[in-house]
């Protein structure tokens, strides 16, 4: 042994491992029995804190993980009071060390690869307490479903009392806790993936009213902190209740960079205030087959240009029967009835009569088609 080396374990006792941190080679000498300065003796009891972390991770599924460790202030405190004292510069710190130690054994217990970078679950260690929490990469899903029946609306409806912030009234979830389509498929994808939650996006939106037909809505959506990360295989189409049916559920490599561009065939159902002028409808209908809405949204004090692909209407009496195709985000409501926001043209405007919705079936979905997809 040096006598750097006998010079620091005179004044502090320390554990093999703190030592060689310090004067940099092997020190061959007798286990202490006392604890270790720094490290309180972690090193020796490191079998225990892999036990407690792989029984932690025992409910993951992962190929890769990462070690997040929690160590006490004073472990580094005290190696740099030992550093200056005895004008040592140390290679590693006591807490690298000890999250390298930490995660090379771990990935020899699991039989699991480290990826610092991207890995698909990172144990955070409180060296102290010994607790150990998980947190798992998000799992990514491209899915389509389709609803038969009307009635269900298709977001989550927020929280009346707290408008979504979470309180005891909603459970702290921000939502009500009425049926609709993203609970019916949040809750069959919290049950294959085990996750604490998931976030929608929706290519498009209908009314509760709706139906949506074809081969359904697309929807991306990301399942939170699962502990399931793969798919098993579903016969699809696969019911979900209350006329709701999953018709596609691919999982994704990575999160999507951005929502595809797409198109939607609508089916609407109007009611005339009085008969349309013949010549008007000949003239609208001849105009919106192909033509450009301009759509303004006053809280982004923007206006976007959606187009019309298709427009073919048939009239009975005072009732409006309208099947066409549009990109997507086109708000099917404002333009068919004019109200809300400044849309145009729009229906109204250009018959020269008030039309409102059917109140029970206002208009179907009749397929959503992506583009580039
Ligand atoms: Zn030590
Ligand atoms: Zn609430």
């Amino acid at each position: 042994m040096s006598s750097k080396a006998k010079a620091i374990l005179k004044k502090y006792p320390l554990c093999s491992r703190c030592l060689e941190r310090q004067v940099r080679l092997k020190a061959k000498y007798p286990t202490d029995t006392k604890e270790c300065f720094i490290c309180g003796n972690f090193f020796e009891h490191i079998n225990d804190v892999v036990k407690t972390v792989a029984t932690a991770l025992n409910e993951y599924e992962f190929q890769t993980f990462s070690i997040g460790l929690s160590a006490p202030n004073e472990w580094i405190e005290k190696e740099d009071m030992i550093r200056s004292e005895f004008k040592l510069r140390g290679v590693r710190n006591i807490k690298s060390e000890a999250s390298h130690a930490l995660t090379l054994e771990l990935s020899r217990v699991l039989n699991k690869r480290l990826d610092r970078f991207d890995p698909d679950v990172v144990a955070i260690v409180d060296v102290v307490s010994r607790d150990v929490k998980v947190l798992a990469k998000s799992v990514y899903l491209f899915g389509r479903y389709t609803k038969s029946k009307r009635g269900l609306p298709q977001k989550q409806p927020r929280c009346k009392v707290c408008r979504g912030r979470g309180c005891p009234e909603c459970g702290y979830t921000g939502k009500e806790k009425q049926m609709s389509v993203e609970q019916l498929l949040s809750q069959r994808l919290l049950n294959i993936f085990k996750g604490s939650k998931v976030t929608f996006s929706w290519c498009g939106s209908e009314d509760e009213q709706s139906l949506v037909l074809g081969e359904g809505r697309p929807f991306y959506v990301e399942v939170h902190n699962p502990k399931k990360r793969n798919l098993p295989s579903l016969n699809l189409p696969f019911k979900l209740g209350f006329g709701v049916k999953l018709k596609q559920l691919t999982l994704l490599a990575a999160k999507p960079e951005k929502m595809p561009s797409f198109r939607s065939e609508v089916f609407a159902r109007v009611l005339f205030q009085s008969k349309p002028d013949k010549k008007k409808l000949k003239e609208a209908s001849a105009l919106l087959e192909r033509s450009e809405i301009y759509q303004a949204s006053l809280s982004k004090r923007k206006t976007y240009v959606k187009k019309i692909y298709l427009f073919k209407i048939r009239v009975v009496g005072c009732k409006g029967f309208i099947r066409f195709i549009c990109d997507g985000g086109l708000s099917i409501k404002r333009f068919l009835t004019g109200a809300g926001e400044p849309i145009t043209p729009n229906l109204p405007s250009l018959l020269g009569v008030n039309i409102d919705l059917d109140e029970h079936k206002p208009f179907d979905i009749l397929d959503v088609m992506l583009e580039g997809f």
